[in-house]
């Protein structure tokens, strides 16, 4: 659209715009970029009433609107806000559910940031987070105070592959007028659907399995209308929204994500199995093997299988350990999980800035802890990586 009478200067502010759209049944939904959508009538200011609701891009944006929608549908839940990382999802989520005074309970292994947020943001706006072990109800019940806002947890726990009763837990927390926050992260809702199990909240580092290619930062906060409401204009004041393209590519990757998360448990399941039996690695953690404290649970829990991570413990010896790493051909030291390559990790090594080695001793994270992410590889390529990188535990 160019005006006759108008100066090029100008009108190169309107060539061009005039609406292609609408192109009619695109195959894929085009991207949204515009951070603002022309109001047509003062009457349709009011962003919340539907007519107006695509008048800003933080308030709201058609493409990431699709992310919760899909996210919504995976989790069962009513309605969703989609966040530009999981830590914007989290932090979003607890700063707007918690008041100077409160009290939130958290489980003693999570996210290292997630500590993090808790530790540094939460106790300067006086609000008191302490740690205890959700494996044990007892000890639960015992740390619930009069004052707790929130239980936050996460249902596989990093990196001892620990599963929480979410069942009980929930049962617990509502008892003692608590909501609450699980992030679902590592189990994914193809594994469980936490909103089920007395969840009120399910939260989703997206830039894990959900994007599931290493290439989007994401996150996703899922629950009732009414609690979402609640969260919602925090949310826009916070600020942390997903950008219209990582949200047109994190649509992409969900369509998918059904496809190599399945393959991903399986190859977990079977990596964990290989390992186990090897002679240079003394016990795997994972949920489906015979060794594993809480593998009732999980199979009554996790019957589609117990996710895609897993760690193992070889020979307390950083050099050899760096060794294997290097030995490893297919398999790549990643500070991330969930993509489609398998990938590995060190938890002394992520850990050691923020834990002294006794502490992360105390916590299981010895050097010779090794942690996995299970891609969609063809297994048997997966394990033979594994068992000739294993050598270098060979005994002299
Ligand atoms: C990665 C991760 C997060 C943080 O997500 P970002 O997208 O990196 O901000 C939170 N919780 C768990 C369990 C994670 O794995």
């Amino acid at each position: 659209m160019v005006f006759n009478e108008l100066t090029r200067e100008t009108n190169i502010l309107y060539a061009g715009s005039e609406s292609k759209l609408p192109i009619e049944h695109p195959e894929t939904p085009p991207i949204y970029h515009s951070t603002a959508n022309i109001i047509q009538d003062m009457d349709d200011y009011d962003f919340a009433s539907t007519g107006g609701k695509y008048y800003y891009c933080r308030t709201a944006n058609p493409n990431r609107d699709g992310v919760a929608d899909a996210v919504s549908y995976l989790e069962k839940g009513e309605q969703s806000l989609v966040c530009a990382s999981g830590m914007a999802a989290i932090s979003t989520a607890v700063l707007s559910l918690v008041k100077a005074g409160d009290h939130i309970l958290a489980n003693r292994s999570l996210y290292g940031e997630t500590i993090e947020l808790f530790d540094n943001i939460l106790k300067k706006l006086n609000v008191e987070v302490t740690y205890s072990d959700f494996t044990d109800m007892n000890s639960v019940r015992a740390a619930l105070q009069p004052n707790t806002a929130i239980v936050y947890t996460e249902i596989i726990a990093n990196p001892l592959i620990e599963v929480v009763d979410i069942d009980a837990l929930s049962e617990l927390a509502h008892a003692n007028g608590a909501l609450v926050l699980v992030d679902s992260t590592f189990t994914t809702p193809l594994a469980i659907r936490p909103l089920e199990h007395g969840a009120d909240l399910v939260i989703h580092s997206l830039t894990k399995y959900f994007g599931g290619h290493s290439d989007i930062t994401a996150g996703s906060i899922t629950g009732s209308k009414k609690l979402m409401k609640k969260i919602y204009f925090d949310y826009l004041l916070l600020g942390g929204c997903l950008d219209p393209n990582s949200s047109w590519l994190m649509l992409r990757s969900i369509r998918t994500m059904e496809l190599r998360v399945m393959k991903q448990f399986e190859n977990a399941k079977k990596i964990a199995e290989a390992l186990q039996d090897d002679p240079h690695v003394r016990y795997v953690n994972y949920p489906t093997l015979a060794n594993h404290p809480q593998r009732e649970l999980a199979a009554k829990l996790l019957p589609n299988g117990c996710g895609a991570m897993l760690s193992f413990r070889v020979e307390d010896d950083r050099a050899k350990v760096n060794a294997f790493m290097h030995k490893l051909n297919l398999v790549k030291y990643l500070g991330t999980l969930g993509g489609y390559r398998t990938s590995i990790a060190h938890p002394a090594t992520a850990f050691r800035n923020e834990f002294t080695p006794e502490q992360l001793k105390a916590m299981g994270m010895e050097e010779g802890l090794i942690r996995i992410s299970a891609g969609a590889e063809a297994i048997d390529d997966l394990i033979a990586d594994f068992k000739q990188a294993l050598t270098v535990f060979k005994k002299a």
